[in-house]
């Protein structure tokens, strides 16, 4: 057991080192830590996985006094604590779901000076008892996670975080650290007025996840699509996957589970209990898919999400990004896989037609939409793209996207625009019908079908001028304007309108360059053998795998007895670590990356165990 009052005397690194186990702090943790540790405010901007969590813990436990964690996420603070326990950390919380004897126990804790860490939901700082509790203890800093929450524009609104600038005014002396993975300068500097650190510290990391291979793909059968990169590419893995509405969520579950993908359901219509109960089984057990709406995922802190996958566009790259980024925060390939079409185009767009708020609010929406259309339909490496838009400037293209692996063809599409706009224009003048994609498609393609002959669109000039085309690339000329704004949907029915940028594609005063559509769906062949985002054990030396299976084994059978998810104990890259290393002592062991003092005594023995059994039965 690591010792408290040694920690007190000792400096951050080898806080890192005994605590952690870690050899080398990443990025500027250390200049955070080394400027909160100085009592210093900060503001910290770091994607997911970054290493967040140590810029606060770490100084907590050099300063003097109990480190005040607030965080939204009150059905996580649970495993936070469970996995500083683990590490030999004295951590509690406060929340409502205590009772009364609990919050005794933690209070008198907190008092008595025998806690690290104490982790608060803000509604309790706006509670008399709780702040008079603060009062009377030692107050190492504040960490407000999840800082973003302060924001009123962002999806995450927490009403409680607006009260959090008393923090300052009450223990003025308590440097204040904020942390958040949203990256935008917008919400930064709302951050930084709403919270009262506009004197704090900027850390701004880069936002590039190099692990996450980045692919957008044409949506055909999405959800046959989805199982097979389920099958092909992650078999076993932990995932994510978005959908737009509740009842997508239910069919999507129900059509993995049937399939043979362990798969649960998440969505605001369920019961709490039930939300409670599916979430704690995607952190707890190995290889659980979650299908969700975004009300699922903020502060999911498990690092083998190998991949996260969207059936259906998201309204915003913040809100893609943020998803897309809760995969492999163990720093492990892991995969973002969008599917996306003309219907997600026509559906987002009414969305924001019939949305609630001015024309302001639309506007900003519909920018938003923008953004995250450009994304889909570029031809460029989609992480350069993703960047930019977060304000840093492109390094070149990555390598690791779907357009740098299978480099998309693009073509001049002005004449196709041109046949569409018009096929638009002539049926546009008989302002009573409702004329959708499909039907433009079909009188370009010179169909005859029911509706066709009934409205006697066969003797349109435009009838039957666009045979050059499939179907399936008519769509996705309709889907790139639509997503340029050179055409528009109205209405229920989808009805194709011209916009007023219409008229420069029809009088040849702009060309419109496409994203060719791929004959087939594209074999996903090149992502998978270049990134190899494969099962947990693909990389190891052949040697090394059957060994990393036991010591998986071996972890899941103690975080079962335990009842703490498996990464409370250690995590995949430190069990890979072992299992090829092999070390023959606990010395050896303790240079492992992730084996700290604490585990080290309380695993150590076992470890050892298991590799020498794997060595002698082969
Ligand atoms: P964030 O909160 O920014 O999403 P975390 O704090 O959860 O990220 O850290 C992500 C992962 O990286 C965790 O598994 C953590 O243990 C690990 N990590 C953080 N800092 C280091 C470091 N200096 N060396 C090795 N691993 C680290
Ligand atoms: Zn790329």
């Amino acid at each position: 057991m690591v010792s408290p009052t040694d920690l007190r005397t000792a400096d951050a690194r080898e806080v890192l080192r005994r605590v952690f186990g870690y050899d080398a702090f990443r990025g500027f943790q250390q200049d955070v830590i080394d400027h909160v540790v100085a009592g210093g405010d900060a503001l910290v901007l770091m994607p997911t996985g970054g290493g967040k969590s140590l810029c606060y813990q770490i100084p907590a436990l050099v300063r003097p006094g109990v480190g005040v964690v607030v965080s939204p996420l009150i059905a996580l603070m649970q495993d936070q604590v469970d996995a500083l326990t683990a590490l030999g950390v004295r951590a509690g919380f406060l929340n409502s779901t205590l009772d009364l004897d609990a919050r005794r126990r933690v209070e008198a804790a907190f008092l008595a000076g025998e806690l690290d860490l104490l982790y608060l939901a803000p509604e309790a700082l706006g509670s008399r008892s709780t702040v008079q509790l603060l009062d009377r203890g030692k107050i190492a800093l504040f960490a407000i996670d999840e800082a973003h929450c302060v924001s009123q524009w962002g999806h995450d609104f927490r009403p409680d975080y607006l009260a959090l600038s008393m923090l300052h005014e009450r223990w003025p002396d308590v440097p204040r650290i904020a942390l958040t993975a949203t990256a935008t300068s917008a919400t930064r500097a709302e951050i930084a007025t709403r919270l009262d650190l506009t004197g704090a510290r900027h850390f701004v990391a880069s936002f590039d996840r190099p692990n996450i291979q980045y692919r957008i793909v044409p949506k055909r059968e999405p959800r046959k699509q989805l199982l097979a990169l389920l099958r092909d590419e992650h078999p076993g893995d932990a995932g994510i996957v978005y959908c737009l509405s509740r009842a997508s969520v239910e069919k999507t579950a129900e059509f993995l589970t049937a399939n043979g993908v362990a798969a649960l359901p998440y969505h605001a219509g369920l019961d709490a209990s039930t939300r409670a109960a599916h979430q704690q089984r995607f952190l707890r057990e190995d290889g659980l898919v979650m299908v969700a709406t975004i009300a699922f995922g903020m502060g999911i802190d498990k690092p083998d999400v190998r991949f996260v996958a969207h059936l259906d566009l998201p309204k915003s790259v913040e809100g893609y990004y943020q998803e897309t980024g809760r995969a492999g925060r163990d720093g492990l390939p892991s995969t973002a896989w969008l599917a996306y079409g003309l219907q997600d185009v026509v559906q987002q767009r009414k969305l924001i037609e019939t949305s609630e708020g001015d024309a302001a609010h639309r506007r900003g929406l519909a920018r938003h939409l923008d953004a995250m259309l450009a994304l889909c339909e570029t031809v460029r490496c989609r992480r350069a793209q993703l960047l930019e838009y977060f304000g840093e400037p492109a390094t070149g293209a990555c390598g690791n996207c779907d357009t740098c692996l299978d480099p998309p063809e693009s073509w001049d599409g002005t004449i196709a625009a041109q046949k569409l706009l018009s096929t638009v224009f002539r049926l546009d003048r008989e302002r009573n019908q409702r004329f959708g994609a499909g039907h433009c498609i079909d009188i370009l393609l010179g169909r005859r079908t029911e509706k066709v002959t009934q409205f006697g669109h066969d003797s349109l000039t435009v009838f039957g001028i666009g045979g050059e085309l499939r179907e399936a690339e008519w769509r996705g000329v309709v889907r790139q304007l639509l997503a340029e704004g050179l055409l528009a949907v109205e209405g229920d029915y989808g009805t194709l309108v011209l916009t007023d940028t219409s008229a420069e594609v029809l009088g040849r005063r702009r060309s419109v360059m496409m994203r060719r559509e791929p004959e087939r769906p594209a074999s996903s062949r090149a992502g998978r053998s270049r990134a190899s985002a494969a099962a947990a054990s693909a990389e190891l030396p052949p040697a090394a795998a059957p060994v990393f299976e036991r010591l998986r084994a071996w972890r899941a059978a103690a975080a079962k007895e335990q009842g703490v998810p498996a990464y409370v104990i250690f995590h995949d890259a430190t069990l890979r670590q072992i299992a090829t290393d092999a070390p023959a002592s606990l010395a050896e062991l303790s240079r492992v990356s992730g084996v700290g003092e604490n585990k080290l005594a309380k695993y150590g023995e076992q470890i050892l165990a298991v590799l020498a059994e794997a060595a002698t039965t082969g």
